[in-house]
């Protein structure tokens, strides 16, 4: 590590998902130095040194967490790895009409047919693959025939397409989750040219005159100056806006408050805030769904979904899907049951949110939780209230078509639809899917943090490579476009030595 101005030719700062795949790829070229830092701890080289809930694909860890207990649209990986060590192992990707939004902000590279070879670049090194038929229980099973009776046909949910049902891509094996630290940095780390420090957060970077000069880094008690030619920020959507911030880059009337001297205006940072609201609905699970459940179980290849459906909701485009519905069945996501009951129902997920949300800081430290409002069902139209409402009718009729029924019995008591918006709103939780607080667009737009290159504006060393740069969030799960902008944006900078 380097306290002083030799450095490295490259700090990639995060190494979650962006960051894993980032260091990776720029440390095949031999000629390049690159350093990784990461806030959370690297479990190593071998995996039977990581913890066991990190490994465990059955189930959502909450250990390697930013804020254990957190409010659960708060929950993001603290780990090398990032937020692939703690999530659900789904890979799905998103719509022309996404690509097509992100190509305005961001240029051609942006598109989907441009992004393809990138994608393809993810699917193969994280090893995506079909979810196995012996994963399938008797719910995903009767769920995927369910789809089907609401005429949905079958897509494949890896690629861009139309509206359909089908299974994720998965990039978990035999139960065990292999997050992005496993499958991009196992061969990379024996380089000499790649240095991985974990355990060390990164405070703020030392920006004079549009430059970056260094990043300074909290690491065993100490502050250091981590010193490069090029800084690559990937902190993800709550990390990176905060690194920024805290660097003087962002909103000016912000930074003041905050006794932040700022280096460049940049009222994007933090703003902007997309995630994919959705509403759970519970039904009550028969005694054979349980014991079935609770057989496959015991076999150990029980996963609460396997299956989702893109259908096209309210404000929906033509031949496109704006919703996930997901039915689950399998131990609760939140609290217990008694044993040899499980927890079934169906969410709709409000994938393409017009509504937008905040990232700000509470204080110049960086050990103070950022403030995060996702402003969930926010927008004035009630455009994404509307959409939610149109997802849940889909539950209903699905839940009570002759696949579903059998296992969960009637749907008692007032449909979700018709649910006040107060109620709506109380039941709301999160995809887990935020982006866009470090926003790419064009030259002439105000709210703009980064160009379709990655580039901070205002600076001329300085990135920000992680899923904080899209604009929108696509119909997707977000971890495989993430993946591939990655890898897109790898493979520009490697072209530009
Ligand atoms: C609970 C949960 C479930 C999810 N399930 C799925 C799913 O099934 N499928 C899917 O496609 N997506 C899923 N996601 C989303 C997916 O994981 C993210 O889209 C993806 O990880 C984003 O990648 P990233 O590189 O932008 O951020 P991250 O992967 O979160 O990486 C950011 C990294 O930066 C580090 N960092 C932050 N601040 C600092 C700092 N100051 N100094 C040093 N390091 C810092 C963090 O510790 C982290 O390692 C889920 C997310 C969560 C939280």
């Amino acid at each position: 590590m380097t306290d002083g101005a030799a450095g490295y030719d490259v700090l990639v700062l995060g190494g979650g998902v962006a960051g894993c795949v980032l260091a990776a790829r720029l440390s095949e070229d031999p000629d390049r130095t690159v350093c990784l830092v990461e806030a959370g701890p690297d479990f190593g080289p071998d995996r039977r040194a990581w913890p066991a809930g990190v490994l465990n694909a059955r189930a959502l860890p909450r250990e390697e967490v930013w804020e254990r207990g957190a409010a659960a649209h708060r929950i993001r990986g603290r780990l090398l790895g990032g937020s692939s060590g703690i999530n659900g192992c789904w890979n799905t990707w998103g719509s022309e009409a996404d690509h097509a939004a992100w190509a305005r902000r961001g240029g051609p590279r942006w598109t989907a047919t441009a992004m393809e070879p990138f994608r393809l670049a993810a699917v193969s090194r994280m090893g995506l693959r079909e979810v196995p038929e012996s994963e399938f229980s008797l719910w995903s099973g009767a769920a995927l025939a369910a789809a089907a009776e609401l005429g949905y046909g079958r897509v494949d949910m890896g690629t861009v397409g139309g509206p359909g049902y089908g299974t994720p891509l998965l990039n978990a094996f035999d139960g065990v989750r292999h997050n992005a630290a496993f499958a991009y940095l196992e061969e990379a780390r024996s380089r000499p040219n790649l240095t991985v420090i974990g355990d060390a957060t990164v405070d703020r970077l030392d920006i004079r005159g549009g430059r970056a000069h260094g990043a300074l880094v909290e690491l065993d008690g100490r502050r250091r100056t981590l010193v490069a030619d090029s800084y690559l920020l990937a902190c993800g959507t709550f990390g990176s806006p905060a690194v920024l911030m805290r660097s003087g880059i962002g909103p000016a009337d912000h930074l003041l408050d905050l006794g932040v001297r700022p280096e460049a205006d940049l009222p994007g940072v933090g703003a902007n805030l997309a995630d994919q609201p959705g509403v759970f609905v519970p039904l009550r699970s028969t005694d054979e769904l349980n014991a079935a459940l609770a057989a496959k179980e015991a076999d150990g290849d029980l996963y609460v979904s396997r299956m989702l459906v893109r259908a096209a909701g309210a404000f929906c485009p033509d031949d496109s899907w704006n919703l996930h519905i997901l039915p689950v069945a399998g131990p609760p996501l939140f609290g217990k049951l008694p044993p040899g009951q499980y927890e079934a129902g169906i969410s709709a997920f409000v994938m393409n949110p017009v509504s937008r949300g905040t990232v700000r800081l509470t204080s110049a430290d960086s050990a103070a939780p950022p403030r995060i409002d996702p402003g969930f069902l926010t927008d004035e139209d009630g455009r994404d209230l509307a959409v939610l409402r149109s997802g849940l009718e889909i539950v209903e009729r699905m839940a009570a078509g002759t696949a579903l029924k059998p296992l969960v019995g009637p749907v008692h008591g007032r449909p979700a639809q018709d649910l006040s918006d107060q109620d709506l709103r109380a039941r709301l939780g999160t995809y887990w899917h935020p982006v866009g607080t470090c926003a790419m667009g064009t030259a002439d737009d105000p709210l703009a943090v980064v160009d379709g290159e990655g580039r901070v504006r205002g600076t001329t060393n300085l990135r920000v490579v992680d899923a904080s740069v899209l604009p929108t969030v696509p119909a997707a799960n977000t971890q495989l476009p993430v993946l591939a902008l990655a890898e897109m944006l790898a493979d520009l900078i490697r072209g530009e030595r």
